[in-house]
């Protein structure tokens, strides 16, 4: 009886593993999350039963209790079960309380990782997160605290401060007021901020300072969003907002192209 807790990467089934895709294809029943392409993912395992236990900011969701029962009760009925996580498994994605529900059980578990919203978005914008010499750091971080937890407003902010780039994710409900709060704890406000939409598939991608989102928060956007900030984005390529002025490549004592 086994669990395999697989990531599904940000979107494109492409960006599956092969690993991914061989297992999945040995599943009995694969319960998955909400932002995925599904019907492309599906022709690895056509005869499975796809089971949606997805939670989408802002509409009604399944309990984590009720995956975590799910879960180990498929795998005790024998049944050869898969947990298809978006992205990576292991970031922001409740990954712990699952594992940890299916150990109490003693019920073997697999993971196998995938790749993350934040590496997807880089691509996207045809951008490197680090910079040699000059970031050196990178952070995910969340500003959402959710229903149960405590103690944690805030913590996202150290975070974000301490790092050179800084990847948001679950962050476009309050983009206007987090970028305010990071500009009144000292970040610069020509920061090069980039907005990722669906990031692999089809969405926007634009590119803004942290001080213009602070003002005048983030446009209207469907998919999933993540913020990626600091001074390596400057060489993103995305749609520019046209207030600023790009900055040369020469700063930093090499150059190429910027968007
Ligand atoms: N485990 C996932 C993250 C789950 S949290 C991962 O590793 O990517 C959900 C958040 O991830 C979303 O609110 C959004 O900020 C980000 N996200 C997930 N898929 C995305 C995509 N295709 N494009 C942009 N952001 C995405």
């Amino acid at each position: 009886m086994k669990v395999w807790f697989i990531g599904a990467g940000p979107g494109d089934p492409e960006l599956m593993t092969r690993k991914a895709w061989r297992l999945l294809g040995q599943a009995d029943v694969v319960l998955h999350d909400a932002l995925m392409d599904i019907p492309g993912m599906k022709e690895a395992a056509p005869h499975a039963q796809w089971l949606e236990v997805g939670k989408r900011s802002g509409r009604p969701s399944v309990e984590q209790a009720f995956i975590c029962r799910t879960l180990v009760a498929l795998a005790k009925r024998g049944l050869t079960v898969v947990r298809l996580k978006g992205g990576d498994p292991a970031i922001f994605g409740r990954l712990a309380e699952e594992l940890q529900a299916c150990r109490a059980e003693k019920l073997d578990v697999e993971i196998v990782p995938g790749v993350t919203a934040a590496c997807a978005a880089a691509a996207d914008l045809q951008t490197s997160l680090t910079l040699r010499g000059e970031s050196r750091s990178v952070v995910f971080v969340t500003p959402r605290v959710g229903k149960y937890e405590t103690g944690a407003q805030g913590e996202w902010l150290a975070a974000a401060m301490a790092a050179q780039t800084v990847v948001l994710y679950m962050a476009s409900s309050q983009a206007k007021d987090l970028c305010a709060k990071l500009l009144a704890a000292g970040k610069a406000k020509d920061t090069p901020l980039c907005i990722v939409e669906n990031a692999s598939r089809t969405g926007q991608q634009l590119k803004h300072t942290l001080f213009e989102i602070a003002q005048r928060g983030l446009p209207a956007l469907e998919g999933p969003v993540t913020l990626l900030l600091g001074q390596a984005l400057r060489y993103a390529k995305a749609q520019d907002s046209g207030l600023e002025k790009p900055i040369t490549g020469q700063q930093a004592g090499w150059s190429y192209g910027v968007a």
